[in-house]
């Protein structure tokens, strides 16, 4: 899968009273902490970042990089995301939509949402409403009715599409001008969107008081205020023949393969448990229970997807995840690189974040005469306290 992602920062910030994408949050400006999140994925290949005129002469130059392409914005928000497609190489297979003036959205929720995009069509973030909402068609401000809020969710950005039902949109309403997202048009023109649950801090900094809770988030990200909590995980699995080798989501070149119901990737069943441990939320067996036959052979890069959703919805990142493999052939040293690529691709954090070793068994037992590998995997999550 080729991604690519538009950052919409052209509106002149009508609330704040000044262009907001500007304003500075922690030691850098919203959009650039937005841009952030994207930059961290290696997979995006390349960033659209739409300005002001203004704008795009006073930090265009700065911004722009071999991945960050700056260009001018038009009048309307959809105007705007019109200009970014049209920098969209016809090789994407995903494009991923953000509000830049949404400067907490974590690489995570980024890879989470492009990936159900290129299953789904079209996907986005977004949270359950928490309020009770009201509807109000007078200027006097009298109730007329309360809608169920159970089947409301606020919706959020990046907002992805695949690029043909992203284009097929944008072109069939030339005239749409004021929609505030362009989820509207792609449902217009007919094709179902779904929606992945996503985290509360993900929201619009749109007037001076969102700004205040936007430091204070991204002061408790910082470490201040966050609890830190550790996980453990261990897994083992038979060492047989006629099977794939999988690790680390990785397919080694070997005779033989973990036996398992999924592919029997050892790593990523430890390093997902870990992450479950020190969410408190079990174990991935009560996820996906082995005699479910809809988990015969499926990756486990797949219940890492679900694990992933877990960590986002409670509000947590990972912070470092410690690997140890415990194995008798084949070598691993040449792998560790990829390996530890492969874990920052999956757990949607910087490679230094993920350390990853393997240790032999000394010959002794199963995984020391070579009938099985196993895993341990230690993760430290940051989780508001
Ligand atoms: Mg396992």
């Amino acid at each position: 899968m080729r991604s690519a992602a538009i950052i919409v920062a052209a509106g002149t910030g009508s609330r704040m009273g000044r262009p907001k994408q500007f304003l500075a949050l922690g030691d850098k400006t919203i959009v650039e902490t937005s841009l952030d999140a994207f930059l961290q994925l290696p997979e995006i290949e390349r960033v659209v970042l739409v300005l002001t005129a203004e704008s795009l002469k006073e930090h265009g130059p700065r911004l722009a990089s071999e991945r960050v392409k700056t260009i001018e914005g038009g009048e309307t928000r959809l105007d705007s995301v019109r200009a970014g497609f049209g920098e969209i190489p016809d090789e994407i297979d995903v494009v991923a939509v953000h509000d830049g003036a949404r400067p907490l959205v974590t690489p995570a929720i980024v890879r989470a949402v492009i990936e159900e995009a290129y299953e789904s069509g079209a996907a986005i973030p977004a949270v359950p409403v928490k309020d009770t909402l009201k509807k109000v068609t007078n200027k006097q401000l009298w109730i007329s009715s309360t809608p169920a809020r159970s089947s409301f969710w606020a919706a959020q950005t990046p907002q992805c599409y695949r690029r043909e039902i992203l284009e097929e949109a944008l072109q069939k309403f030339p005239e749409e001008r004021d929609a505030t997202d362009e989820s509207q048009l792609v449902e217009k023109a007919g094709h179902r969107v779904k929606i992945v649950p996503s985290s509360y801090e993900n929201f619009k900094v749109t007037t001076p008081e969102d700004l205040v809770m936007a430091e204070a988030v991204m002061e408790e990200r910082r470490g201040g205020r966050r609890r830190a909590a550790v996980g453990f995980g261990f897994d083992i699995h038979r060492l047989v023949e006629g099977r794939e080798l999988w690790l680390a989501g990785i397919k080694i070149a070997h005779h033989k393969g973990l036996l398992g119901h999924s592919d029997g990737d050892a790593v990523l069943h430890a390093a997902g448990d870990a992450i479950l441990g020190a969410l408190g939320a079990g174990e991935i067996g009560l996820m996906f229970p082995p005699d479910n036959p809809k988990i015969k052979n499926i990756p486990s890069a797949d219940i890492i997807a679900a694990v992933m959703a877990k960590l986002i919805t409670a509000g947590g990142v990972l912070s470092h995840l410690d690997i140890t493999l415990v194995a008798e052939e084949p070598r691993m040293s040449p792998h560790y690189e990829v390996f530890r690529q492969s874990l920052s691709r999956l757990f949607s954090v910087p490679p230094e974040r993920i350390n990853f070793k393997a240790k032999s068994h000394e010959g002794l037992e199963s995984v020391g005469e070579g009938r099985a590998i196993s895993c341990y995997a230690v993760a430290t999550l940051l989780l508001p306290a």
